[in-house]
């Protein structure tokens, strides 16, 4: 019942996993392993680990019956490189605590991102959030990256300048661009990584947030190898199907009966089966 010591875990203390062309990943700490959820959640029953077979089964069985609670008392510690635009998103998920390095305080670094010629796309026009998944023309993705330096180095002079004039770094700051790099450390439990995970790995996601996300999930890996498996299994590699959905597959399975049609409560409409996004759906595993 001592510290946990994830051995995975221990030999990536402190090393940097990069991300994006300036950013990275480091695990500074963690609490707790795969051990702690199976001590946790037998606590009620005065047992402690079991076999390993047994310890997987009952992690599966808390993930797939979302008993979270045991979850939480893993807490992982990251610090973290990431532009300022990614960190908005990031920053929306309100279930984790962090600190900032001060744009007030420190005077900010040159470091801004650029992405990759690969990265360089254009506006998508079936989703009005992303990119298109076609790269662009090399010559033509160059330019977007050049304009990005360029306008970068001016903010960048142009703030030193501001400093150098006596100006507040508070003040100072506010032209820089969203592109530029900032850091934090960023504590969460596992319970709460794995819903920022959900959201953050998914298709939907923009790109540069789901490659620190891959990364957060790696490391997870390494400190609760097990908890990471089952979520794998039964989240991120699970779909779920809307009633009419549900009742569509059980006609096809000719397996109808176990369920009656779900009625929506006061008798109101319920959603007819959207067959493209079913069809989409069965066929690519995606949750549209
Ligand atoms: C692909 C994508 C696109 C997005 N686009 C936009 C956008 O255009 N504009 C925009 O503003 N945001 C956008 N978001 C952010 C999104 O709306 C959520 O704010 C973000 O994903 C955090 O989710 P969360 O609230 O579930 O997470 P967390 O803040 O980590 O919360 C986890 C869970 O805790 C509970 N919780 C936490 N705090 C509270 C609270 N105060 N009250 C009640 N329950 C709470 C909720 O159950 C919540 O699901 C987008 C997110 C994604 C993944």
């Amino acid at each position: 019942m001592a510290h946990c010591v994830a051995p995975d875990a221990e030999a990536v203390l402190d090393r940097e996993f990069p991300v994006l062309d300036k950013g990275f990943v480091r695990l500074v700490d963690y609490l707790g392993s795969d051990e702690r959820v199976v001590q946790s959640a037998r606590v009620s029953y005065g047992a402690g680990t079991k076999t390993y077979r047994e310890d997987a089964g009952l992690i599966d069985y808390l993930l797939r019956n979302r008993h979270t609670s045991p979850f939480e008392q893993v807490v992982l510690t990251f610090h973290v490189k990431l532009p300022v635009f990614v960190a908005r998103q990031w920053i929306r998920h309100r279930t984790a605590r962090l600190n900032e390095i001060s744009g007030r305080y420190s005077v900010m670094n040159d470091d801004f991102y650029i992405p990759a010629p690969e990265d360089v796309a254009l506006q998508s026009t079936d989703n009005k959030q992303g990119r298109s998944p076609d790269v662009m023309e090399a010559g033509a993705a160059e330019k977007v990256r050049e304009a990005f330096a360029e306008g970068q180095k001016k903010a960048y002079a142009g703030y030193v300048s501001q400093i150098n004039g006596g100006l507040a770094r508070e003040l100072a700051r506010i032209n820089l661009p969203l592109s530029i790099y900032t850091e934090w450390y960023w504590q969460i439990d596992l319970h709460n990584l794995f819903h920022f995970l959900e959201l953050r790995l998914d298709a939907h996601a923009q790109k540069e947030i789901r490659l620190y996300a891959e990364v957060l999930f790696d490391i997870a890996g390494k400190v609760a190898p097990r908890c990471c498996a089952s979520f794998k299994e039964h989240v991120l590699d699970g779909v779920k199907f809307s009633g009419a959905e549900f009742v569509e597959l059980q006609k096809r399975l000719g397996t109808e009966g176990g369920r009656a049609r779900p009625c929506a409560p006061g008798g109101g409409d319920i959603p007819p089966l959207n067959s493209k996004r079913f069809e989409e759906k069965l066929k690519t595993g995606r949750q549209t």
